[in-house]
């Protein structure tokens, strides 16, 4: 089945497709500079305006979005919502990010995805929110993954996310978690 991922992000489609490798799920994008405005208040509200602005390719039934990002728990949630926007580059974002936390003790943070999956008339069918739980590191660590992977411990596997192979964060990370209960739910729902 062939389902529209709601993404211009490369390193996600790459993430996606290697979690749903052993599910019959072929996922295609919408438009070669994919690009939809964001203005929602929460990771599930931006899910569903990507996943809506991807509706009109009108190309398959079903479209699922995701919206992700990097909370701090000594910046109050920061940059949240706003993790791709932080600063202009992924560098500057890390360096910013590493510069306010520099004095504080509380390291805690977590990855957050919010996914949505809907049809074209952009009715809502599925949605589930996910984490995984770590902690800021105090400089980059590890050459995998991309965004603010060098600087996240991940909890779970007592190392940097950008020390984890492929393979191991396609299995802890907070995309990882989104996308697993997507396609359970598919699986049981969807008979085509
Ligand atoms: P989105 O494309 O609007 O969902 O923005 C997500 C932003 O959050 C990305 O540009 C990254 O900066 C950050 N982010 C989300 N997921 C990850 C991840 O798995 N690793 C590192 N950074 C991530």
């Amino acid at each position: 089945m062939k389902i529209t991922l709601a993404t211009g992000n490369l390193h996600k489609v790459e993430e996606i497709n290697l979690i749903a490798k052993n599910y019959n799920i072929e996922f295609i994008l919408p438009s070669e500079n994919f690009d939809p405005i964001e203005n929602g208040t929460t990771f599930l509200e931006n899910a569903y305006c990507k996943a809506k602005e991807a509706t009109k390719s009108g190309q398959t039934k079903l479209y699922l979005a995701d919206d992700s990002g990097l909370c701090v728990e000594a910046l109050e949630g920061a940059p949240g919502i706003k993790s791709a926007r932080y600063a202009p580059t992924a560098d500057e974002r890390i360096n910013k990010l590493l510069n306010a936390m520099k004095d504080k003790t509380n390291r805690d943070a977590k990855f957050v995805c919010a996914m949505v999956v809907i049809n074209k008339e952009g009715e809502i069918l599925y949605k589930t929110q996910q984490e995984c739980q770590g902690k800021i590191l105090f400089e980059r660590k590890g050459s995998n993954g991309f965004g603010y992977d060098p600087v996240f411990f991940v909890n779970s596997q007592n190392k940097g996310m950008a020390e984890l192979q492929a393979e191991e964060k396609a299995n802890v990370s907070h995309r990882a978690k989104a996308l697993k209960s997507v396609l359970e739910w598919l699986k049981n729902e969807i008979i085509e």
